[in-house]
């Protein structure tokens, strides 16, 4: 008989989650050079350049992938011979790491779980609580797999009760295009098939958890129906054209992964999941002889990657930056911003909106101003801001129109694409919406030199913040006439790769 003690699971919970905010797995960094040396849309291929910067500046310095943490998952096979010599419950203990890990004072991590969902939604100040599954299987050991899953992946979740005649490849073909870039891709998608419909979705989760092996995959051939439901999807995905970060490629996913079940007669139950460029998992295995000893990852597993500096680059002072400059602004030019941004997310933009409604004054004027959907972590040291990547900026969309026609705000920066509202109030109010990298916080963060509360203290991570700016990159994503680079992008790249025959796989 194991005796597993108290200590030795939450220290490791804890030691994970350290661990996975800062280091990618490295079978996920070498899939994202292999589509960074073989992208060719330079829009695509930069993003993907910044990803493996932000990656690498991350594992030497200790500090977050991403600006959002993550949403904390664990998945236990306890062994049944395993005797447990501890007061807390397992799900405690789980707790427990989480609260240890997330409030790590040397790596402070964004607590971004709030209670009471559908009402207060107050923030539980310590990331818990995750969620956690458990399996008893034979044995005497303990087997962990952690998760950290982004909310903006996690938030393109898509499930179905298919009929048993319907295609599972056109189910995914005709959601993966809806799903917008909101997930930052390149990535996984997790496909869980059969069961009920929860079984379909922990299917989906789980296949999360596997490395990034569809090379190995493709040289060995299908042995089973979800082998090659993996090599027919990983293709036809990528032929969709819509790219790194939504702007058109030939890397949208860097492997799929499915599992199934046996299904009803009557049913077949799909869950889809992705995982984002801030792909966090890791596993270990307790035997009774302490705490998980975590391996790092070697500086020499990751790429050596410069920036290339395209023809198209822009510098702008936000200080001083009139409309007609805005409007000189091409969808897919690089813009490097310097000066004074102001930031805002989910609930600054409600609390602005339901100001303006009642007819208060803003805690600051927006007027001539460009507002960055962010919701950066605390800093430490001398850092001026913890890691500071966008937010998806569809959330904001049901604000747009109030915020550009009351406040004269004048652009807005964010992650992936904008809905039809968004782009309607962009183009009457001749604003523009520039989009930053997801999944490459930490790089974006080295461009703000300054950062101060500004508006709602209260808010914490979501309070209006204002950074000074030295130099952060942004594409024009969408101009003041309403053009799109997530709809022209995946559009011109999808027929390309069908036209020229391009290999995606
Ligand atoms: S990479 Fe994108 S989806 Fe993933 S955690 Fe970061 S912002 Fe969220």
């Amino acid at each position: 008989m194991t005796i597993i003690r108290q200590n030795d699971l939450i220290d490791s919970i804890a030691d994970a989650l350290q661990f996975i905010s800062y280091y990618h797995p490295v079978d996920f960094i070498q899939a994202v050079d292999k589509a960074y040396q073989r992208e060719q849309n330079p829009a695509a291929k930069d993003a993907m350049a910044q990803i493996l910067i932000n990656s690498r500046m991350c594992a030497e310095g200790h500090r977050p992938i991403c600006q959002d943490t993550g949403i904390v998952t664990v998945f236990l096979k306890v062994g049944m011979n395993v005797q447990w010599d501890a007061t807390m419950s397992v799900t405690d203990m789980c707790n427990e790491g989480i609260r240890r890990a997330y409030m790590n004072p040397d790596n402070v991590l964004r607590a971004s779980i709030l209670a009471d969902p559908d009402g207060a939604r107050t923030n539980t100040k310590d990331n818990t609580p995750g969620v956690v599954h458990y399996e008893i299987v034979p044995g005497d050991t303990v087997e962990v797999h952690v998760a950290a899953k982004g909310g903006g992946s996690e938030a393109k979740s898509k499930f179905a009760m298919l009929n048993p005649s319907d295609s599972v490849v056109d189910w995914v073909l005709n959601m993966v295009p809806q799903m917008g870039a909101g997930w930052c891709p390149p990535g996984m998608l997790g496909i869980g098939i059969g069961g009920t419909a929860e079984k379909a979705m922990m299917l989906a989760k789980e296949a999360l958890l596997e490395p990034v092996d569809i090379q190995d995959l493709q040289a060995r051939g299908a042995s089973n129906r979800a082998e090659e439901l993996r090599l027919e999807l990983h293709e036809k995905v990528n032929k969709l054209g819509i790219g790194a970060q939504g702007l058109g490629g030939l890397t949208t996913v860097l492997d799929v992964k499915v599992k199934d079940f046996p299904s009803h007669a009557a049913n077949k139950a799909i869950a889809m999941i992705p995982n984002c460029a801030a792909t966090r998992h890791t596993h270990f295995t307790l035997d009774g002889s302490g705490s998980a000893k975590l391996t790092p990852p070697k500086l020499e597993d990751w790429p050596e990657v410069t920036r290339e500096a395209g023809a198209n680059v822009k510098r702008v002072n936000l200080d001083t930056v009139t409309k007609e400059e805005v409007k000189s602004w091409k969808p897919g030019d690089t813009l490097l911003l310097n000066g004074k941004m102001l930031t805002g997310r989910d609930a600054a933009h409600k609390k602005m909106v339901d100001m303006i409604n009642n007819g208060e004054e803003l805690p600051v004027s927006m007027q001539g101003r460009f507002i960055y959907y962010v919701g950066p972590v605390d800093p430490i040291g001398d850092e001026v801001v913890g890691p500071a990547g966008p937010t998806t900026a569809t959330r904001m969309d049901k604000f747009t129109r109030t915020m550009l026609a009351e406040t004269g705000l004048l652009g807005m920066i964010g992650k992936a694409e904008r809905g039809p509202i968004a782009i309607e109030a962009i183009k009457e109010f001749e604003s523009v919406y520039l989009m930053a990298v997801g999944g490459a916080a930490f790089l974006v963060a080295q461009a703000i030199k300054s950062s101060k509360v500004v508006g709602f203290p209260e808010l914490g991570m979501e309070a209006i913040y204002e950074f000074e700016l030295e130099d952060m990159p942004v594409t024009v994503a969408v101009d003041y006439l309403g053009e799109s680079v997530h709809q022209t992008g995946p559009a011109f790249w999808s027929k390309k790769i069908e036209a020229e025959a391009i290999e995606v796989k």
